[in-house]
Formats: structure tokens, C-alpha cells, sequence
């Protein structure tokens, strides 16, 4: 198949990650990341957490730090909305977005809208609603309620990133050891599947929705 590649430019690309919890966005989309910098550093990452606790936004920002230590401008924003409420607290959320807008990113990465979670979802639905003509990539959460399905987007990651996102999650986020499906095993079945799909040739890759592609 046909690989594309997004384009080299003298300017940075923007990227804007958004993720509902502090570990979504790299267990969504960290070895997409890791690739992307390995291949261009030039790149401006924008890096939103939308719930946090204290103990939990240290874990996101050592998290984070670690992911784009090779980005060459990173911004990372940690917001406290309740989790688990985030449908109910709607209208400051809709705000918030509303100031993402001054970032105005080549490429976005949010959750998918068929996502089981109800925050997942509303990040979703105000990713699209408020960026109307952007590149956008909807990531998978693998979780209990088991809402995988068929992604159409797929990045196929060498060892060494595959391996760097898995050992940076279970190390950094210590708060979340203790569920049972946060382990290297569910992370690397996810990807080892995915990696299936698109013939990865290290077997692993990311999937993502896309729901709209111009080139
Ligand atoms: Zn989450």
C-alpha cells in the first residue's frame, strides 16, 4: 500500500494533542508522536490534559516531558475539570475551546467519537465543533466497556518507539498501577493487532479514525 507522509516545510508543524485524562494522549497516540519527532523535530506540540488531580498532573508533565523531549517548542496545559463529569460541566469546557483556537494546528489528536467514555466523547465532539477545517485523527482507548472497532488511519511503529511509549507509561503514571488492565500487555496487544492490520513490518503499529482527508 501507498505510504503517505505529511509534508516537510521550513515552518514547524503544529500539533495539537488533546486528551480527556493524563495518560490518553500517550497511550492513544505516544508512538505516533515519538515517530513523528524522530523523523522532524520540527515540530510545536500543544499538549492539553483536561482532568487532573495534583498528584495526577505531576504524572502528565513528567509524561509529557518525556515524550516531547525532542519537540522544538512544546507548550503543555493541565486543566482540572472533574472526572467523569465532563458532559455536565459542558459549557466551561466549550470555553476552554475556545481559546485553543489562537493555536490553529496542522494536525490534531483527540479521542474517537464512538468512544464508551462520556468525557472521551465530549472531547471529541468539541475537537471537531470547534476546529471546522483542520487535519484531525481520532485515537482508541482500549478499556473495560470495550468499544474498539475499526480505525482507517494507521502508523506503523518501529521497536525502539514501540517499546520507548510502553516503558514511558507503566514508569511514569505510579497512580494508575494499580487497575488491571494498565499493563505493558494490554498496550503492546493493542498495538501488536493494529500492527497486524496494516502489515507493519515490526508487527506494531497505532490506528486512528479519520473522518475527513484532503491531499
Ligand atoms: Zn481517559
Amino acid at each position: 500500500m501507498l505510504a503517505l507522509e505529511l509534508p516537510s516545510r521550513s515552518a514547524p508543524l503544529k500539533i495539537l494533542c488533546l486528551g480527556s485524562h493524563s495518560d490518553d494522549i500517550e497511550i492513544g497516540c505516544g508512538g505516533t508522536i515519538l515517530r513523528l519527532l524522530s523523523r522532524d523535530a520540527n515540530l510545536e506540540v500543544v499538549w492539553t490534559v483536561f482532568s487532573s488531580t495534583k498528584e495526577r498532573e505531576q504524572e502528565a508533565r513528567d509524561s509529557a516531558d518525556l515524550f516531547l523531549t525532542q519537540a522544538k517548542r512544546r507548550e503543555i496545559i493541565i486543566e482540572h475539570f472533574r472526572d467523569g463529569f465532563f458532559p455536565f460541566d459542558g459549557s466551561e469546557i466549550k470555553n476552554f475551546f475556545e481559546g485553543l483556537k489562537r493555536i490553529s494546528p496542522d494536525v490534531i489528536f483527540t479521542h474517537t467519537r464512538k468512544d464508551a467514555h462520556q468525557d472521551h466523547r465530549l472531547i471529541s465532539e468539541l475537537t471537531r465543533n470547534t476546529f471546522r477545517n483542520h487535519f484531525i485523527l481520532e485515537y482508541e482507548i482500549p478499556k473495560y466497556d470495550g468499544d474498539l472497532g475499526q480505525p482507517n488511519f494507521f502508523v506503523p511503529l518501529d521497536q525502539d518507539i514501540y517499546e520507548k511509549k510502553v516503558h514511558y507509561i507503566v514508569n511514569t503514571f505510579a497512580t494508575q498501577r494499580g487497575k488491571r488492565w494498565f499493563e505493558k500487555e494490554t498496550f503492546l496487544a493493542l498495538m501488536r493487532l493494529r500492527g497486524m492490520e496494516c502489515v507493519a513490518p515490526s508487527g506494531y503499529a497505532e490506528a486512528f479514525y479519520c473522518h475527513k482527508v484532503v491531499v
